[in-house]
Formats: structure tokens, sequence, C-alpha cells
């Protein structure tokens, strides 16, 4: 599992970037609706920081919970299951570590219990 820990620590570092720019700019957005009249509902311009906002949280949230994904990784690394499928136990391929070093499941369990995909 040579490469692991510092894929996931890049992962991590481009993850906590992307969160200190989702903080920049919901700090824009607040000192935007400050400056606007953010009560008038019917300003479309407020309208859009509103949209705008929800957006940035959205996306906050899933980046904290990938934060939490490659936490767990590095969890499983210290324990020597990392790479392990946690449903079938086998290995989950070095290929699909590198496209997501935060997989959990190898790609055959991972795409049957991906809803619609599953086997009859
Ligand atoms: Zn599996």
């Amino acid at each position: 599992m040579t490469g692991a820990r510092a894929r996931l620590q890049r992962e991590r570092r481009e993850a906590a970037q992307r969160l200190d720019e989702l903080r920049e700019s919901f700090d824009d957005f607040v000192a935007a609706s400050r400056d606007s009249n953010a009560d008038d509902e019917h300003d479309p311009e407020g309208a859009t920081i509103a949209y705008e906002r929800a957006r940035v949280v959205a996306l906050t949230h899933q980046v904290r919970e990938h934060l939490a994904q490659i936490d767990a990784a590095f969890e499983r690394l210290d324990a020597g299951t990392y790479g392990r499928c946690e449903t079938c136990g086998g290995a989950i391929g070095e290929a699909r570590l590198e496209a997501r070093p935060t997989a959990v499941r190898c790609i055959t369990c991972a795409q049957n219990s991906r809803p619609g995909r599953a086997r009859p």
C-alpha cells in the first residue's frame, strides 16, 4: 500500500484548501447581503445572494463530509485495514484507490450497492 498515506495527505490538503475558499466566499456573501437590502425579498440581487449562499453552505457540507472520510481512511491505514473492501473483505485495488483514496468498497461491491444497478 505504498503511496496511500501521501495520497490521503494530498487529498486532505486539497479539501482543507477548498474549505478555506468556501469560507472566504461565504464571508463575501455575508458582506454583500449586509450592503444590499437583504430584507427585501423582491430584490433580485438579494435572491441571488441567498441562492449562492445556500450553494456555498451545501458545498461546505460536502467538503466536511469528505474530510471526515479522509480521516476515517487514515484510521484504517493505522489499523491495517486500508484497501480492504468493507463488504466482501477483498482487496479494493490500487487503481481504484488511486482514483478514490477514500473508497471503502471494491468496485464490484460499490456497483452492486448503487441503487438501480443491483443485479437481478
Ligand atoms: Zn467488495
